[in-house]
């Protein structure tokens, strides 16, 4: 497994006229001496991997009102992944990446594995950074093995060029640990959603066992020796509608959930190779800096959402390694975890989720 290493600064601590902020007005830089130039801070990029527009038939936002409702909100990127459609927007506000995308999308009663009494065969994944950014409709013939269902779309984005995220593997049961972990090594999945705005809070079994369900899952897969990296998304479907969606009663699928920070520098290449190595983190609203994740050491300070935080660093098997207070996070492996991973929950229930680093010698040695 390749170790990373990484030291990642805040975006949100950088000036951004797209994210005015409410306590401190904006004020003039003072310069810089010439003399002593700072390094440049690493890029820490706010994106949304999952998002429906008009291009969907359970939506109707247009593209170009979605790019502009995230970008009032500071992100930087966004994959609008409609539904089997590839969606091209007419316009991108400035400094806003638009990320060529599709949800490949394939809903049936049945399947092989059947689905529990009650729920359905919903195999949908993302395909990200797709090269042919011309809109169009991708249909891909029905397959009831789910996981050929699965693969025949993860082919699908590699041979356009793209890059795979499992979407919400937990909503109707859809991938369980088994087939996630095949998916990771034997399909070259290296993302999946350890959170979805939408769907963790109305499956049917309820947000919080949702929530436990994809963490599981994760581990399960890295518990197996096998890489996989966790994003949180929104899959919103509602923008204007809203409101009027809210006041009849119905379900709201809102924007500016879940999200990830990515180091990158701001270009589809770059965004798309630092996602693939794992060199970003998954937020519902708790901000992250001075991030470093290593074999040696796992740290980072905490400033986003509600005090006071808590931190569980985690293990092989989902075992806790070590749980702490404070606006700051850290822990030195001793080498014999498997991988460590971390998550930091606020006071309010929104957390970040720290990708997982594998500790190769220790992973060897076990048993
Ligand atoms: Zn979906």
């Amino acid at each position: 497994m390749p170790e990373r290493h990484s030291t990642l600064e805040p975006s949100a601590a950088e000036p951004s006229a797209a994210e005015p902020s409410a306590a401190e007005p904006p004020q003039a830089l003072p310069e810089q001496p010439a003399t002593t130039p700072p390094s440049p801070p690493e890029r820490f990029l706010k994106g949304q991997l999952h998002v429906h527009s008009s291009g969907s038939y359970d939506a109707e936002e247009p593209p170009e009102a979605i790019l502009r409702f995230y970008a009032e909100r500071g992100y930087d990127f966004v994959a609008i992944s409609d539904h089997n459609h590839v969606t091209k927007p007419s316009e991108v506000p400035d400094g806003m990446l638009w990320v060529p995308a599709v949800e490949l999308t394939q809903n049936a009663a049945s399947c092989t594995p059947g689905p529990p009494p009650g729920y359905r065969c919903l195999f949908h994944t993302g395909g990200l950074f797709l090269a042919d950014t011309a809109p169009r409709h991708v249909r891909l013939p029905y397959r009831p093995a789910r996981f050929a269902a699965y693969q025949q779309q993860l082919e699908w984005t590699a041979a356009h060029g793209g890059l795979s995220v499992i979407y919400h593997p937990s909503f109707h049961f859809a991938a369980d640990a088994r087939l996630l972990t095949r998916l990771a090594r034997e399909g070259g999945a290296r993302l999946f959603e350890v959170s979805n705005a939408a769907l963790d809070g109305q499956h049917p079994a309820g947000p919080a066992r949702a929530e436990q369900r994809s963490e599981a899952l994760w581990d399960a897969v890295l518990g197996a020796g096998v890489t996989l990296y966790g994003v949180a998304t929104d899959d919103a479907h509602h923008f204007s509608q809203a409101k009027a969606r809210a006041r009849s009663g119905r379900a709201v699928y809102g924007g500016d959930k879940g999200y990830v920070r990515v180091r990158a520098e701001p270009s589809l290449g770059s965004l798309r190779r630092a996602l693939a190595a794992g060199d970003f983190y998954a937020s519902t609203g708790v901000e992250l800096s001075r991030l470093t994740v290593s074999a040696e050491r796992v740290t980072f300070d905490i400033h986003g959402g509600t005090a006071p935080w808590s931190t569980r660093f985690v293990g092989a098997g989902g075992r806790l390694l070590h749980e702490q207070q404070g606006a700051s996070a850290s822990y030195e492996p001793r080498g014999d975890e498997g991988y460590v991973r971390a998550v930091v929950t606020d006071a309010k229930g929104l957390r970040a989720w720290i990708q997982p680093v594998f500790l190769a010698e220790a992973a060897a040695a076990t048993p």
